[in-house]
């Protein structure tokens, strides 16, 4: 009886130490295919799909019946992208990709609070996303409001959105040009600031792995211009 039990036990070892050897094993090729693509590639992936929509030559890439099968069993997109919820400015298709391409989080205004930063920490840490984009976009109503609240023309409480809007307003006060598309600008910079010295993302930004850009859609082109960093 002993023996059997001993016998039992070294069967259920080996097979623990299988089964680890696997999962490491998997682990490790997941985080090589992951790191693939280099995030300059990753950019120009974005800026060609851009420009397809602008010039109104879509490929409606990875949108098939094959993709959504392949993807279905893991994703591993390219690149993630923090835009606004604005549904003039959906990702995918300003950015002409289909489906398991983009890491896409949407929120008025493309703040990022704390669930928005451990959203896009996810995708870069387990994902293996190596380029973020900032898309703020002209004429974004988030902003809008968030001018106006400052500017003391509407009556409205400062909600969670307006307080994370607040301080673009405030850094890009006195600026020359128009109060509206310059708090758009100086919100994608501070955005852009607030991800690369995150806890979450600081390291990486640093040691070059994670690339981070903003970016402004134009929503009379489609066009998106590059801020420089
Ligand atoms: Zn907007």
């Amino acid at each position: 009886m002993n023996r059997r039990r001993k016998s039992l036990s070294r069967i259920l070892t080996a097979l623990a130490i299988a089964a680890l050897c696997l999962i490491t094993t998997r682990a490790v090729i997941a985080a090589v295919r992951a790191a693939t693509m280099p995030p300059a590639e990753a950019l120009q992936l974005l800026l060609d799909g851009n420009q397809r929509f602008v010039a109104g030559k879509l490929e409606h890439p990875n949108q098939t019946p094959e993709r959504r099968a392949e993807v279905a069993k893991g994703q591993q997109p390219f690149a993630a992208v923090l835009a606004c919820a604005d549904s003039r400015t959906p990702p995918e298709i300003i950015f002409d990709r289909g489906l398991g391409d983009i890491f896409t989080v949407r929120v008025a205004g493309n703040v990022a609070d704390k669930v928005v930063i451990e959203s896009l920490d996810y995708s870069v840490k387990h994902l293996g996303v190596r380029v973020l984009m900032v898309l703020g976009h002209r004429r974004c109503g988030a902003v809008i409001a968030a001018v106006q609240g400052h500017e003391g023309t509407a009556d409205q409480d400062e909600g969670p959105m307006l307080s994370e809007l607040r301080p673009a307003v405030t850094a890009s006060k006195g600026l020359a040009g128009d109060p509206v598309e310059n708090a758009v600008r100086e919100n994608v910079k501070l955005v852009m600031k607030n991800l690369a010295t995150s806890e979450e993302l600081s390291a990486m930004v640093k040691s070059g792995d994670l690339k981070i850009f903003g970016g402004i859609y134009d929503l009379d082109t489609g066009a998106i211009e590059m801020l420089k960093n």
